[in-house]
């Protein structure tokens, strides 16, 4: 759900005017309202098309360097570093990926931007390649989203015949040509050496790493891939420098970053606002919890990151640092909330369920214990837990914790411990009740 509304309601506070979302009304995504609200003009300054002697290589990765953007994909890596790691002497072909599969429960940023302001991706994709002298790039969209794969395509024809993509890029020496691929629905392939699998046309399976990317990547050649998210910031720091973007969030959480807000509260959606922002503030943003039920717990990165129960992430704000300090991640940004009448051993049994269908089954700690720990929880949940149950499920988590090719193990074991630790007491009393303890579901 589209939400800029929310975001003009929160930048209201601190004077910053949303970045990805800016002048947007759902429907004005095309090249010309791109054009309109200041589009491509950020890669008109890189190539010295504005009056302007143009940016080099090197300064257009200080930028962004300078910015402290960190990739909004889920891990937090800071984008200038790790656009530096490409090498640009490299004398055969190297590829930029944008990494659009979202597929993360609770996740929906990626999708709208495509969908809404698809040429922001675009720019922001161009600028890269730029950066790191990459003359092909593709859009990897998850292969259920299929508006924002429409969308897509057609703002690439729009960009194409405008002459933003393509070889002589604005009567300059830079070639970029950029494709869109569609994926096919498979959790796995938003991890970055499983999408670069499915984007050769094999099967989508992580690859052991190192090597990484950056030096072994697509077709084996040198490759940088980015979130949608991170790519959208790209043109907003180049027009306006990275020091301003900086300072729209906070220390070593620069600008701003879209929140997914999902579950319990009374407007679910996107909301853009600055990193940094007080999660009471942003919960109240979405409308607050439903009327009449009281905050019980939230799930603030998405569905691999440890819940937090209310006491503690109300004292959060919404950025990479307090969020870890706290025991969780910001991830990809995508805040569930639960209120008091949800049970915490069915959200558990709905996340495990999710970890164990969405395996590839390559590592033996991932394909057999996100089984065990589904069936553990399915048993406490059917009312045939033992008491022994949730250090089992703990010790099970903590055995594919760090054991396992990539990171989805670590995604299904850190939610199960994240809810033993914090709502054991639940988990107990459905072992020896043999039901729940919060009220029947509203
Ligand atoms: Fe596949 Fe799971 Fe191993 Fe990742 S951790 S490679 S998803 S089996």
């Amino acid at each position: 759900k589209f939400s800029a509304s929310g975001a003009e309601t929160c930048f209201h506070d601190r004077h910053i005017e949303p970045q990805i979302y800016a002048g947007l009304n759902g429907s004005n995504w095309s090249l010309q309202d791109y054009v309109s609200r200041g589009g491509y003009q950020a890669l008109r300054k890189i190539l010295g098309k504005d009056g302007g002697e143009g940016l080099t290589q090197d300064q257009v990765i200080a930028t962004v360097k300078e910015s402290g953007l960190r990739g909004r994909g889920g891990a937090g890596f800071p984008t200038g570093l790790k656009w530096s790691f490409m090498p640009r002497q490299f004398p055969g072909q190297k590829y930029l990926v944008c990494n659009s599969d979202e597929g993360e429960p609770g996740t929906c940023k990626d999708r709208d931007i495509l969908q809404f302001n698809p040429h922001i991706v675009i720019e922001g994709m161009a600028i890269a390649a730029y950066a790191m002298g990459i003359s092909v790039g593709y859009n990897y969209i998850h292969g259920e989203i299929f508006a924002s794969y429409d969308r897509f395509e057609a703002a690439l024809e729009e960009a194409r015949a405008a002459g933003f993509l393509g070889d002589s890029i604005m009567g300059s020496n830079f070639n970029f040509q950029l494709h869109a691929a569609h994926g096919f629905g498979a959790y796995i392939c938003g991890e970055e050496t499983a999408l670069l699998e499915s984007l050769e046309g094999k099967k989508g399976q992580p690859r052991f790493k190192p090597p990484f990317p950056a030096s072994f990547g697509l077709y084996g050649k040198p490759t940088t891939i980015n979130n949608t998210e991170t790519f959208a910031a790209v043109p907003w720091i180049i027009r306006n420098g990275g020091q301003a973007y900086l300072e729209c969030g906070k220390p070593n959480n620069g600008g701003t970053k879209i929140y997914s807000v999902s579950g319990d509260v009374e407007r679910p959606g996107n909301y853009e606002v600055p990193m940094g922002t007080p999660f009471a503030k942003l919960l109240e943003l979405a409308g607050g919890v439903r009327a009449g039920r009281q905050l019980k717990a939230v799930i603030p990165g998405g569905s691999s990151s440890p819940v937090l129960p209310a006491s503690i992430i109300m004292e959060c704000t919404m950025d990479y640092d307090s969020i870890a300090k706290a025991g969780s991640m910001l991830g990809s940004g995508a805040v569930i909330v639960m209120d008091d009448s949800r049970c915490m051993v069915k959200a558990l049994q709905r996340l495990s369920y999710f970890y164990m269908h969405e395996s590839c089954g390559q590592c033996t700690p991932c394909r057999e214990g996100t089984g065990w720990l589904s069936r553990m929880v399915d048993r406490i949940e059917g009312g045939q837990g033992r008491p022994s149950d949730m250090d089992l499920l703990d010790n099970v988590a903590e055995n594919i914790q760090g054991r396992t090719i990539c990171a989805l193990g670590d995604a299904a074991a850190m939610p199960v411990r994240a809810m033993i630790k914090h709502f054991r007491h639940e988990f107990e009393y459905h072992v020896a009740n043999k039901t729940c303890m919060v009220p029947a579901y509203v």
